[in-house]
């Protein structure tokens, strides 16, 4: 039996739940699940924001642990590894995207935790593409949150060639945004962090923004126009999307990352006159993960974490609802 929590119903406390995942998977891999980290994505799925939830739903896709069994197909790691696990636990492999290395862009994935159950347990399985090595030089502590909020802001970076010479403006410095800070100034680049905390100022500094302005500051956002090469977007909450636009410069991108649910209005001769563009995705392949945490542990890229034992994940939840996370929880197994 694996140990996990759960929650049976939209927007109700995790309980203790048992469930028997059967014998293990020809491609499957088994964790022992260390820490998790707690991304918003978990909260949104644990309260059916985006209609997908499947209940009762094992949250956690910030998986950090060791392998504990492989199935007879499975590749590339071993009983013993110390290993990672994102938001992607499955995918079909033989589509066009799996095939091309886009294994995260097919049509088939399977998320960690819906449909399938996450890592806030004694025990995880996924399938052994997505179970991907940590680095020895990373903290094991401290590492999950770079599998999905790390993953999720480092792919931009390398998908769209930015270069040392960006520009690159992160809209929200909570558990995202504060990676996407690090990343972009190890990769480089002029850094802006966008808060609508004043308080976080300070610390989006020390993760590298060269600038800070608000979010929801019309005279600030005016005083970047035409500035910025990327601006990306980890809010889940309408802004003053005209703004943004014209924070950037000539072929700039806003590319949005947070699950912001309502329509974002564009009106095309704001992208047309200097072509710019406006796009999203989701987290990212296990190559470019890889990728990810290798540049992380050379670069010495970790969150800045609060941890809490499984014990006490509601309060933990609570302090992600009520704003206070600084800047990713970790729940220790
Ligand atoms: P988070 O830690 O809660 O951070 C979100 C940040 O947004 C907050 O720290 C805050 O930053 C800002 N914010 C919140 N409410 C705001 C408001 N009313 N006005 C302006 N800014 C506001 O969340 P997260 O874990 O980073 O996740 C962010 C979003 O990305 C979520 O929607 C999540 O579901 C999504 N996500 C997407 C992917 C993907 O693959 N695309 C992967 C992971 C997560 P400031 O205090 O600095 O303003
Ligand atoms: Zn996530």
């Amino acid at each position: 039996m694996i140990n996990a929590w759960a929650a049976t119903a939209a927007k109700q406390k995790l309980e203790p739940f048992s469930y028997d995942p059967g014998p293990i998977g020809a491609e499957e891999v088994e964790i022992a699940v260390e820490h998790c980290g707690l991304c918003h994505s978990d909260l949104s799925v644990i309260n059916n924001e985006w209609g997908i939830t499947s209940f009762p739903v094992v949250p956690g896709h910030e998986v950090i642990g060791r392998v504990v069994a492989v199935g007879p197909q499975a590749k590339g790691v071993k009983v013993g590894d110390r290993v990672g696990l994102g938001w992607s636990a499955q995918s079909c492999l033989h589509c066009h995207p799996c095939l091309d290395g886009d294994q995260h862009l097919c049509a088939e994935v399977v998320p960690t935790i819906v449909g399938h159950h996450g890592g806030f347990a004694d025990r995880v399985r996924a399938q052994w593409p997505w179970v991907v090595k940590i680095p020895d030089g990373l903290s094991a502590a401290d590492a999950g949150p770079l599998m999905c909020g790390g993953i999720t802001v480092f792919a931009p970076l390398s998908e769209f060639d930015i270069k040392p010479t960006s520009r690159v403006g992160v809209v929200g410095i909570g558990g995202l945004g504060h990676l996407a800070v690090k990343f972009a100034n190890a990769w480089g680049c002029e850094v802006t962090a966008f808060t609508s905390t004043d308080s976080k100022a300070d610390e989006a500094r020390s993760f590298g923004a060269h600038n800070v302005v608000n979010t929801r500051n019309a005279d600030d956002l005016k005083s970047l126009a035409g500035k910025l090469d990327l601006l990306i977007v980890t809010v889940n909450v309408p802004l003053d999307w005209r703004a943004m636009l014209g924070t950037l410069g000539p072929k700039g991108r806003l590319h949005v990352v947070g699950a912001v649910l309502k329509p974002i209005p564009v009106m095309a001769f704001d992208l047309i006159s200097q072509q710019k563009s406006v796009s999203g995705s989701p987290t990212g392949s296990p190559v470019t993960i890889s990728d990810m945490l290798e540049f992380a542990a050379r670069h010495n890229i970790l969150p800045q974490t609060e941890h809490f034992p499984i014990a006490r994940v509601n309060d933990a939840i609570e302090h992600l609802v009520a704003g206070k996370a600084r800047y990713r929880v970790v729940l220790d197994m």
